[in-house]
């Protein structure tokens, strides 16, 4: 029997149409927990709790939302072995890109093109006016002591550029992770506990479609009865392993 990250590196090796599909898990080696780990972070700030409507609603939902930004986000983080090998996927012409859950921008960072399904931590923006501002520029103002930042043009209220619970995505970047999704010949889905709509669906949907699915997770998720191949394993040293394995195939790129 053919070792499943051999079979993998020849599917990623001879695809056309990739696409990358991550979630928390891709960015908990770069040091930023994931969303269902015990202990940490999210155990304190429930973010299913600090809805949208919540959130303007009241200061001390705003106040515990932006603590949970000083907490999560004051210091930076570097994009990891796994995050560099599905831009590396890119390079080489085997992925058009990622789909991400994620709002941390390590994707970016590492030279992915991404389509950011909840939006990106990166700015905060006026919901009020058109004003927006880089995320360190609010760190400074929460660092000062500031615990309820408001806008510094029309006085209203901020928040990050993210996608919380009770807003929707928008509609543009749901259709392009769709058309995405059914376009691919492989997804490879890496970190996500697939257990919230739309990411439980996108496997589903390119499977329906005619893609390979292929689930990179370190314990199993509720769609891995759709995919060709399940790895439960680290995301990153396991990324970079099958990138050796497709180069060692494919040869460099041409230049
Ligand atoms: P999740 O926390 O529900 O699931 C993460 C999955 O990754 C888990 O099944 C876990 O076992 C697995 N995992 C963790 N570390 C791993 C590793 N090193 N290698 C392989 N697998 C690993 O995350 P989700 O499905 O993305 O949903 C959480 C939501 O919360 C996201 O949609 C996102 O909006 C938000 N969030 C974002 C970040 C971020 O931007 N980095 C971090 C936490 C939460």
């Amino acid at each position: 029997m053919p070792d499943v990250l051999d079979e993998i590196a020849s599917w990623l090796a001879t695809a056309r149409r990739g696409v990358g599909f991550t979630g928390a898990g891709i960015s908990t080696e770069s040091g930023i927990p994931d969303f269902r780990s015990p202990g940490g972070v999210w155990t304190r700030h429930d973010p299913r709790k600090l809805t949208f409507q919540r959130y303007l609603a009241s200061e001390a939902v705003r106040r515990q939302a932006w603590q949970m930004r000083m907490e999560l986000w004051s210091r930076e983080h570097a994009p990891n072995a796994g995050h560099e090998a599905l831009a590396r996927l890119e390079q080489l012409g085997l992925l058009r890109g990622v789909i991400t859950q994620n709002i941390d921008g390590l994707h970016q960072q590492a030279g992915s093109s991404v389509v950011e399904l909840h939006g990106t931590m990166r700015t905060i923006a006026c919901l009020s006016c058109a004003a927006s501002w880089p995320h360190r520029e609010v760190m400074k103002r929460l660092e000062a002591g500031e615990q309820d930042p408001k806008c510094t043009s029309c006085g209203g209220i901020i928040k990050a550029a993210t996608i919380s619970f009770g807003q929707s995505i928008p509609a543009h970047v749901l259709e392009q992770a769709h058309e995405w999704s059914v376009s691919a010949d492989l997804l490879l889905v890496v970190g996500s506990s697939l257990v919230v709509y739309p990411a439980c669906d996108m496997p589903v949907a390119a499977k329906r479609a005619g893609a390979r699915v292929v689930i990179i997770n370190r314990e199993p998720t509720p769609v891995d009865h759709v995919a060709d191949a399940v790895v439960n394993a680290e995301a990153g040293p396991t990324l970079g392993d099958l990138v050796g394995r497709v180069e060692a195939l494919t040869g460099p790129p041409a230049a």
